[in-house]
């Protein structure tokens, strides 16, 4: 017989008919004399109840089942009398597929903590926590796709490996082949490259934008979603050195639809989860209390508050509070601003434009007044900055001005200068780190937790 899907079981309700669902274990008891097992499959938050009468030739291998077995459990739906389930499997047969060993399986009927859990990742996903989250997880994925989709933008694939270090958006890790044990060096001292794989210097990706321009310069919009890398060693529960990047890119728009796009599109995915990520959501909101179902109902109608930086930066400094980094204009605004920002003066999502050049990347277009760039970050509740963009510099005096400024070589960027000699057009784009997006929905406190093997600063055993 065909294996059912738990969530397809619960859902469909078919009182009376034949079923067969495979699974782990999650609990066994007894009680007047029937055994019930609670099934979980990974499809749904909630588990099936199985009920196994001594007569039936399943209650011989109850002694199997014991909690992380897997099995196979075939027998009738029923409807069930118990409270907070409307069905459940009589069991006539029960096949144990994997056995467990009760006295070293990790995982107990208790509670144990998410610390705890990331010693086991290969065994979190079994929590009803991380179920959650993962499946959370991918109810948002599928959600960026359909957005996306749904509104024309192509998904395009840039390179993981890349030979470009000037993105500036931080600390890039070195891909080589050269034998670190005898790294061939210039007379400079410095490591001689023309000899490694590429035959110069490549790194992991730090963000697919550069390429996702040129591919928006042709096809229309577009967006990537794909890994990203930092080599920062920035020890928060906000920071991954490996971690997802959404990155839309759009061609004839400007800063103003760029922030447009990012309010649809993050309101979108609110409602999404809302909708297909019910139980999901309802579990964490009641287990951890550090999100609400309301609260995120509430954001997914809320409009984004607009706020300049040399505003924001007038707040912060007229503020009451005692920051641990004093503001001014032309600094970075740290997280503890942002947060009061999101927390204490707008309640809910604000996004900041208008940032000096300074801070900001080489190719975020100039403003008329020569010190502010056309940058908006989108800030939450809780998380901080969830999304960086701009409108990109399509002058090509500009920015190659901007380059020699910087630092930046203009021969290695030449295919990235003949952009704006080709048919140059105003365009924006953005990047939302997905995995802030998960800590967001989810209430995760610490971004480890919402990716299934988190990469940081000293942390790659699984
Ligand atoms: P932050 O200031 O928070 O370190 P950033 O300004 O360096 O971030 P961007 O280069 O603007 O980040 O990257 C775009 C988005 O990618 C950010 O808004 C954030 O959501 C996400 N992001 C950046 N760095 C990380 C990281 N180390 N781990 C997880 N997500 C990240
Ligand atoms: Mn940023």
């Amino acid at each position: 017989m065909e294996r059912s899907l738990i969530k397809d079981v619960l859902a469909e309700q078919r009182f009376g008919e034949p079923s067969r669902v495979c699974g782990w274990v999650r609990t066994k008891r007894e009680s007047k004399g029937f055994v019930f097992l609670a099934l979980s499959d990974g499809s749904s938050q909630d588990t099936l109840q199985i009920i196994v009468f001594p007569e039936a030739p399943a209650f011989r291998e109850l002694h199997r089942c014991n909690t992380g077995a897997a099995i196979c459990a075939k027998g009738i739906l029923r409807e069930s009398p118990a409270k907070g389930q409307s069905i459940e499997l009589e069991a006539t047969d029960i096949v144990v597929v994997g056995e467990v060993d009760q006295a070293t399986y990790p995982l107990q009927k208790k509670g144990h903590s998410l610390e705890f859990l990331r010693e086991i990742g290969h065994l979190r996903p079994r929590t009803n926590t991380f179920g959650a989250v993962f499946r959370l997880r991918n109810i948002l994925a599928a959600g960026v796709h359909d957005f996306f989709q749904a509104r024309g933008f192509l998904w395009v694939h840039t390179p993981i490996i890349t030979s470009s270090d000037c993105e500036g958006a931080g600390d890039l890790f070195t891909v080589t082949t050269l034998d670190l044990r005898n790294v061939p060096k210039k007379d400079s001292g410095e490591v001689d490259f023309s000899g490694d794989f590429f035959g110069t210097r490549a790194y992991l990706t730090v963000s697919g934008q550069l390429e996702a321009e040129f591919l928006a310069l042709s096809l229309g919009r577009v967006y990537t979603f794909g890994p990203t890398f930092r080599a920062e060693n920035s020890n928060t529960t906000r920071h991954l050195s490996e971690f997802w990047m959404i990155e839309p890119e759009m061609a004839f728009a400007d800063l103003d639809d760029d922030i447009t796009l990012a309010e649809e599109f993050f309101r979108f995915l609110c409602r999404e989860v809302l909708e297909k990520g019910h139980r999901e959501l309802s579990f964490l909101e009641s287990h951890y209390k550090k999100i609400s179902c309301d609260e995120l109902r509430k954001l997914a109608e809320t409009p984004f508050v607009r706020m300049t930086y040399t505003d924001a930066v007038r707040e912060l400094r007229a503020a009451n509070e005692r920051f641990e980094f004093p503001v001014s204009w032309g600094s970075d605004l740290q997280s503890e601003h942002e947060r009061y920002l999101t927390d204490k003066v707008v309640n809910g999502p604000l996004v900041i434009t208008d940032y000096p050049k300074e801070i900001k990347a080489f190719y975020m277009k100039q403003n008329p007044d020569g010190k502010t760039v056309a940058a908006m970050d989108v800030l939450v509740p809780k998380v901080g900055e969830i999304i960086g963009g701009s409108q990109r510099e399509d002058r090509l005096d500009v920015l190659a001005q901007r380059m020699s400024e910087v630092g930046i070589s203009i021969e290695n960027l030449r295919w990235y200068l003949d952009l704006r000699r080709f048919g140059t057009v105003p365009h924006a784009g953005f990047g939302l780190g997905f995995e802030r997006l998960v800590q967001f929905v989810t209430g995760m406190a610490n971004i480890r937790d919402v990716i299934p093997c988190p990469r940081a600063p000293r942390a790659i055993r699984l």
